[in-house]
């Protein structure tokens, strides 16, 4: 396969595309983004790595954290996990409150806000020597092989000032016993992990494990375990974009995860891992050319999994 070529055409065919969408706002620090931005990245399992447009420019990663977050609380809860989150699209906004009054505080999939902080929740849980965002931190790092990586401390601020709806899941999930720790202590650890900073070519990296059964193929380093990484790829495909979740399902069809700083983080199994970034998002909150880019990918490369 021509990596380089694939992205290379990508970046040509998406230009038109660029900047339709709206940036998020509601979080005031990520309206400065450039909303015709666009990179993206492909690593593949034997570690090469491919790059196209603004792949090395940092950018909010948002909700794509809430992968790694997921692969760190299996590795501390394997399945007893999914008693106190569940794996089913949620079908209703990322932050909506009403669901989870009607199920009894347990938050449909690990993928919209209360699931994620449920599982950031797990982590400090188990982890009481370390804080939670630095554990997030050190497995960005670790994963992407890039020490640059980072928590921006103003979007942070930014998430913690602006974060009501959040904090009312985490006090609303407390008063159903569901969450374990101090609501805010939570929330502390979840806006930093929000706030993670990388670049195309840095995601790219660090979703390698996802790509390879687990172990990062490069050190050789087992990250997850193999049935870890089949439940994470499967609620990567069938929650990772929001109520829009089928929809990238029908057009890309690889398991994928958004954040609302414009990144998608996508896996072909057994093949690569798939970055990209562009700042203006779709109504659903997903980056509007950032999906397209990626059903061009599939298409091109004959990568969908269907
Ligand atoms: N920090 C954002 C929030 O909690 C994440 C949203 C997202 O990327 O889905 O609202």
């Amino acid at each position: 396969m021509d990596w380089q070529k694939v992205l290379d055409e990508i970046a040509q065919e998406i230009q038109p595309e660029l900047g339709v969408g709206k940036v998020a706002d509601y979080i005031p620090a990520l309206s400065a983004a450039d909303p015709k931005a666009f990179g993206m990245a492909v690593t593949t399992v034997k570690g090469e790595c491919y790059r196209t447009g603004d792949a090395g420019v940092p950018f909010s990663i948002q909700s794509i954290s809430k992968v790694l977050t997921l692969t760190i609380a299996l590795g501390f809860e394997n399945e007893d996990l999914f008693d106190r989150v569940g794996r089913e699209p949620s079908g209703s906004a990322f932050n909506s409150i009403v669901q989870l009054e009607q199920e009894q505080g347990i938050p449909r999939n690990p993928f919209i806000n209360a699931g994620a902080i449920i599982v950031t929740d797990t982590i400090i849980t188990h982890c009481r020597q370390k804080a939670g965002a630095d554990l997030i931190l050190d497995l960005a790092r670790k994963l992407s092989c890039s020490p640059r990586v980072r928590i921006d401390d103003e979007v942070a601020r930014s998430e913690a000032l602006w974060g009501n709806r959040n904090r009312s899941l985490a006090y609303f999930m407390k008063s159903f016993g569901v969450l374990q720790n101090d609501p805010e202590e939570v929330l502390q650890a979840y806006f930093c992990q929000c706030a993670l900073e990388m670049t195309c070519q840095e995601l790219a990296r660090a979703g390698l494990y996802l790509a390879n059964d687990g172990v990062d193929p490069v050190t050789n380093q087992q990250i997850a375990t193999h049935a870890h990484v089949n439940r994470i790829n499967a609620l990567m495909m069938t929650c990772g974009h929001y109520d829009m979740s089928g929809d990238f399902a029908f057009h890309v069809g690889l398991p994928g995860k958004s954040g609302v700083g414009g990144g998608i983080l996508a896996v072909v199994p057994g093949i690569c891992s798939v970055a990209v970034w562009s700042p203006a998002l779709n109504k659903a909150g997903n980056s509007h050319a950032g999906t397209m880019a990626l059903e061009l990918f599939s298409e091109k490369t004959s990568l969908n999994l269907f």
